[in-house]
Formats: C-alpha cells, structure tokens, sequence
C-alpha cells in the first residue's frame, strides 16, 4: 500500500521513501507525492535518486489493479533496484504546477458553465471538459470573461472526505456524468473552491485560485447535438 502524500498537500516537489516491490511497469514505494493517472490528470513524472547514487527516470505514475499500489513507471531498459533501496522521490515540478493551474481551472470552467460534464481532459496549461449544454448557446469571450472573474477572486481551494453514505444522499455534488467518483472505499474526496464549487475530485489544484493565472477560451466544437466540448489555455505565468 503506497501512502498518497499528494492528498494531503499538492505543493511537496520531493519527499524520502523507501522501494516496496518491483511492478511489471515499475516501482512501487512505501509513500509518494507522484500523482497517478486519473479523473483526467496524467500521471507524473520526475526521478528518484537512489541512497548508492543511482538515479532512475520516472516517465508515468499509475494506479496498481487494486489502487491501493501506486506504480511509478520507469523507462524501458532501466536497471531494476533492490526493495528495501532508500531514496528521494522527486516530481517534475513544472509540469505538475502547470497541470494543477489548469485542473483548477477547469472546477471553475464548471461554475461558469453549470451543465453535466460527461468527458475531461487536463493538460499543461491548457485543458478541456465536454459539457451537455442543450440548446444553450456559448460565447467564448464571455466564459472567459466569467471564468476570469472567479479566478480573480483568489478564493481559497480545500478538500475534506465525506462517507460514501453521505455523497449517496447528495446526488447533485457529482457534476461528472463520465468519470463517476470512486466509492466503496467508505469515504470520498470532496474539493471545495469556497463560493464557487464543490465536487467530489481525487485530483490536485493549487491553494487559491489567483494562481490559476489570465485564462482564455481557445475553442468550442460541437460533439453532438446537445455536447459541446470547450478547451481552456492559460497563460504561462502563473500569479
Ligand atoms: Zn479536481
């Protein structure tokens, strides 16, 4: 079982661990602050540097088939270290950073746009959601505009679990008709933007949301007759 640090705090570049089992697609660690693939955030990348010196490329993080193991997937042709190896788990921090930014953005996107999402997409500094819009007609500068405000309120971003029981009787948080939240687990992840959003989401964001940066709408396409998917990019300097 791989202790997930990054719940707890999004903002760890680096943290010490220690090698559990050896995967098919890589290793596995006692914790990590690597986030794995899912509710669409890539997983991470980044290294791990080894107590005898040795360092290892990380290209990918993923879930194991039970999550309860979070595999960090090494590049073909790395040299497979010993279990027990002690060494510091380190993420590409830039990449992640951007991701969060953009993550964020899209929980906003959802405030702006209150209609069911049925797909998502986060990538660096730019992001996608597919939303059942109806007849309702989208105009690019103006969900901009919108999502630009509540970006600019700087409003703080917080997480807390709620039972399974609970989320249960509160059908209306899940805002995500595609990627239903995992439950089973007895608990679920809410993700509070205060005044804005509330979802349940496994995912990372930053602290605030003035971190997110200025935010443009690159584009709306028509997937079907009542979806539309609108794609997001923010500028590269982050507040
Ligand atoms: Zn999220």
């Amino acid at each position: 079982m791989t202790e997930p640090l990054f719940r707890e705090d999004a903002y760890l570049t680096q943290v010490e661990a220690v090698l559990v089992t050896l995967d098919p697609r890589g290793l596995v660690l006692d914790r990590t602050i690597f986030y794995p693939q899912g509710g669409g955030q890539p997983g991470d990348r980044g290294e791990l540097l080894f107590d005898d010196g040795s360092r290892v490329e990380i290209v990918d993080t993923l879930y194991g088939p039970d999550r309860a193991n979070i595999v960090h997937v090494t590049a073909e042709g790395t040299r497979e270290p010993t279990p027990g190896a002690k060494l510091i788990a380190r993420i590409d921090w830039t990449l992640r950073y951007r991701r969060m930014r953009a993550h964020t953005a899209l929980h906003l996107l959802t405030a702006v746009l209150p209609f069911p999402v049925t797909g998502g997409s986060v990538g660096e500094s730019e992001g996608r959601l597919d939303f059942d819009s109806g007849e309702a007609s989208l105009d690019k500068a103006e969900i901009a505009e919108r999502l630009n405000g509540l970006i600019g309120r700087n409003a703080p971003v917080r997480s807390r679990w709620i039972s399974d029981d609970e989320l249960a009787a509160n059908p209306g948080l899940v805002k995500t008709m595609s990627v239903k939240p995992p439950t089973g687990a007895g608990r679920v992840r809410l993700v509070e933007v205060e005044g804005i959003d509330l979802q349940p989401c496994g995912g990372t964001h930053v602290a605030l949301t003035g971190e997110i940066g200025q935010a443009v709408v690159t584009q709306i396409e028509k997937k079907g007759r009542i979806n539309r998917r609108v794609r997001i990019a923010l500028s590269q300097n982050a507040a």
